[in-house]
């Protein structure tokens, strides 16, 4: 049996720092060495992976979320539904037909197990879509989060579930997953961490930057993983002297350094990923050079092998 990918989660404390233009082309630099490379979108809010490799989102299965429909007729009022119920989502008056409070269902489908008359039916809602999709032939999973919708959980449990399926299919065979999660240290991206057996967290130079970096490390410290950290627009001045104390002070290892470039902001408006192949002729930037080293600094950390 072939050996399990390595996956590595690309995340980050706070929006905008260049968690999704790592994700991309790291995918893109395994890809165009011949590696089957599954890149994974856990931003759920603001899935954007697809944008920055060009493509479009297609094809899409719905996320379903459990509700609890109680039948009238069937229903012996004897509370016990609501008795067992943990997050108290189902409001029972004795001698009455509970009430499900929708808000604080968590989907868990105890009441429809449970029910001695057999009073509950399932009802199901859509909370957001997993998308399966391949473009530059990378595959790329997207979870999105319906707008209007609070149910991120359930769709990262349905985008996670895909994973699963697609990295123990034999027949994908894949060489290196990489996760993209959402900005933050909510349990969206705690869930995607723990998947994981190596993390980047991408930051930037400033104080807001160091500031979610700091939090971000706490929570992939709680999870023991391996980490090292990014600096993206490395060259921004100002704050930078005290930021590059303070991450000495913390004693966090550095994958390494992305400085400001024009070609990145170039490659954002033409949607086609700075790592994708060049042509000889083409001049290397100073973004191109830093993600050339990059790549090769994780190949030699992750102990890359091909699969
Ligand atoms: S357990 Fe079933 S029968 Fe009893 S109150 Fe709940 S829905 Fe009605
Ligand atoms: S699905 Fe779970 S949380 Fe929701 S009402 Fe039923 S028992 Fe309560």
């Amino acid at each position: 049996m072939a050996n399990k990918p390595k996956i590595i989660c690309v995340t980050g404390g706070k929006g905008g720092t260049g968690k999704t233009l790592v994700a991309v082309n790291l995918a893109i630099m395994f890809k165009n060495e011949g590696f089957k490379t599954l890149l994974v979108d856990g931003d759920s809010e603001n899935p954007n992976t697809y944008l920055l490799l060009g493509g479009k989102l297609g094809k899409r299965e719905s996320v379903l979320f459990f509700k609890p429909l109680i039948n009238e007729e069937k229903c012996t009022k004897c509370g016990i539904c609501a008795d067992n119920c943990v997050p108290h989502a189902l409001l029972h008056i004795k001698d009455s037909i509970p009430i499900p409070i929708l808000a604080v269902c968590s989907g868990c489908k105890l009441c429809f197990k449970i029910c001695p008359a057999v009073a509950i039916e399932p009802d199901y809602k859509t909370v957001g879509w997993v998308y399966n999709i391949t473009i530059r032939d990378i595959d790329l999973l997207v979870g999105e989060l319906k707008p209007g919708e609070a149910r991120s959980a359930t769709v990262i449990e349905a985008l996670l579930a895909k994973v699963d399926n697609k990295i123990n299919n034999i027949g994908e065979k894949y060489d290196i997953v990489i996760i993209d999660t959402a900005p933050g240290a909510h349990c969206d991206v705690e869930e995607l961490i723990e998947k994981a057996d190596y993390v980047i967290p991408v930051t930037e130079p400033t104080k807001f930057g160091l500031s979610d970096l700091i939090r971000i490390n706490e929570l992939i410290s709680l999870l023991h993983k391996d980490f090292k950290v990014i600096i993206n627009r490395s060259t921004l001045l100002g704050y930078k002297n005290q930021f590059f104390n303070e991450i000495k002070n913390l004693k966090l290892e550095i994958l390494g350094n992305i400085p400001l470039d024009d070609e990145v902001v170039n490659s954002y408006c033409a949607g086609v990923p700075l790592m994708e192949n060049k042509k000889a002729h083409e001049e290397i930037g100073p973004a191109y050079q830093a993600f050339l080293k990059i790549y090769e600094t994780i190949k030699e950390w992750i102990k890359f092998e091909k699969n």
